[in-house]
């Protein structure tokens, strides 16, 4: 799972710096000197290569939006690409969590030295190809008088706009070819950067973590340090569709059809999933959640606690049938043994958030186990699926002004409920589905448990009901994006109104 986007296993480790930035991004605003120029004068080494020659924004996909502090000791200079599907969350999310993660960073800087400068500076490059696949590379550096390098920055996101997903790259090669795909990279390598063939020795899957797609080959991006020595320096690898053949998943929408398969590769398959088949009986169009998300008409979280069970794969694939999504409260301690349906959950655009590790009522804790029941469980969710975002749910929804002040120590939000089903003492799906058409409304955060296969029955009934009555069945996360803006850490969120 190391070869998984490293996204949000990132954006894990910098919440963990989240909680001073706020209060220090205004505090930093009182200078009036811009800061290149300053961090110019006393950098201890020039900037990473690319930041010269690469300092570059093509924006072929989507609208330019920006972060930006140009005044004050730490100038910043963030911009993204944004294009309206709901994959931009994951973009911005990335972006403010790097400029979370290099305030905080900057702000132990300033305690060491008052007069410490510093500059946050990435920019991206943004391409479609071959009108369906949009390829974003972010690259940048943050630098500033206390470090003695600049850190190079460096993330790739591939976005398949049709399905409006993010890919994962498993989407994109088949890593069942492992060897063969590794064999292709060390030729490419050497051909172009014969200085890193004593290296290759360490050549290993977690060197495809940066992919990017291009018309004709994919593009492997190694950051300067993380995988060769920084003299080397960044370094690009195209690796021709063609000569991947198929270990590059994406052949059928491409035009051209792979050429001679590697002789030992297997056929690429689905893995078979426990779907059960539609049922003859259906004869009206069921109702399907339209793929836009309008965020002007009524949306709904309907959110899972407890699991993941044997039942959650019933709720997921109704989910999949109507198009529509929720949140998955999980314990940590359930996790291994269903990593399959995590990281179904995440392909089907649900979404999945800690609920501790093993349900303990966290207001009798201490507050260093508080942080490991809220990080650890995060930590194997983003580990397994490759996704974590900053929002936990306390078991029994108990909470008290400790597990607050952690979950902002955190930058972590705390999501409650509008909406309790109690379908954990009533087990019966017709009172679930009553319980919840009752109470439902624009906003509304359902609470329900996916370990009672009398609530997964009941979903039958409910998510296209919902979906009939106008309602966008969304995730926490798109809920109270769109209804409440980025989420403020140590806040507790009952709904989306
Ligand atoms: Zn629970």
């Amino acid at each position: 799972m190391k070869t998984r986007k490293t996204l949000l296993l990132y954006s894990v480790v910098v919440l963990l710096l989240l909680p001073i930035i706020i209060s220090v991004s205004c505090r930093m605003a009182t200078q009036d000197v811009h800061p290149d120029e300053i961090s110019h004068e006393s950098r201890a080494e020039p900037l990473p290569m690319f930041a010269r020659a690469e300092y570059f924004v093509i924006t072929e996909f989507g609208e330019m939006n920006h972060i930006l502090q140009n005044e004050g000791p730490l100038g910043v200079y963030i911009r993204y690409p944004q294009w309206g599907g709901r994959t931009d969350l994951y973009i911005q999310r990335w972006a403010y969590d790097t400029f979370d993660a290099a305030v905080a960073d900057f702000e132990i800087a300033l305690t060491e030295d008052p007069d410490a400068r510093g500059t946050l500076n990435i920019q991206f490059d943004s391409r479609l190809v071959h009108d369906r696949f949009a390829s974003i590379i972010k690259r940048g550096y943050f630098s500033h008088t206390g470090l003695a390098h600049p850190m190079t920055i460096t993330e790739t996101f591939n976005i398949d706009t049709v399905e409006d997903r993010l890919l994962a790259n498993e989407d994109i090669l088949d890593f069942g070819q492992m060897d063969f795909i590794l064999e292709l990279m060390a030729e490419k390598l050497t051909e172009t950067q014969p200085d890193a063939e004593p290296f290759l020795v360490y050549l290993d899957a977690s060197w495809l973590s940066y992919l990017s797609l291009s018309p004709n080959s994919l593009v492997v991006m190694l950051a300067r340090g993380e995988f060769l020595p920084a003299y080397i320096g960044s370094v690009k690898i195209e690796l021709p569709y063609v000569a991947l053949s198929t270990a590059f998943l994406l052949w059928d929408v491409y035009t051209e059809p792979p050429a001679s398969p590697p002789t030992e590769a297997a056929p690429a398959t689905e893995p078979p999933r426990d779907t059960a088949p539609p049922s003859p009986s259906v004869i009206t169009p069921l109702p399907v959640q339209p793929q836009e998300l309008d965020p002007n008409l009524p949306m709904v979280a309907l959110t899972f606690d407890d699991g993941p069970s044997g039942y959650t794969g019933k709720i997921l694939d109704l989910l999949e049938q109507h198009g529509g999504r929720a949140t998955f409260m999980v314990l940590g301690n359930l996790i291994n043994a269903r990593q399959e349906t995590l990281t179904r959950t995440i392909a089907l655009g649900s979404e999945v958030i800690g609920h501790s590790w093993d349900h303990r009522n966290l207001t009798k804790l201490s507050a260093a186990e508080i942080r490991a029941e809220i990080s650890d469980t995060s930590a194997l969710i983003a580990s397994v699926s490759g996704v974590s975002w900053p929002m936990f749910r306390p078991p029994y929804g108990a909470y008290n002004d400790t597990v607050k002040a952690i979950a902002a120590e955190l930058g972590y939000a705390i999501i409650y409920w509008s909406v309790d089903t109690l379908d954990w003492k009533n087990r019966d799906p017709d009172w679930v589905y009553n319980a919840v058409m009752n109470d439902v409304a624009d906003g509304a955060i359902v609470l329900m448990h996916d370990i009672h296969g009398t609530t997964a029955d009941a979903m039958a009934r409910v998510i296209p009901r919902l979906i009939e009555q106008g309602y966008q069945l969304v995730t926490v996360s798109e809920l109270l994006y769109h209804r409440h803006g980025v989420l403020e850490p140590g806040r507790v969120y009952y709904s989306g109104r």
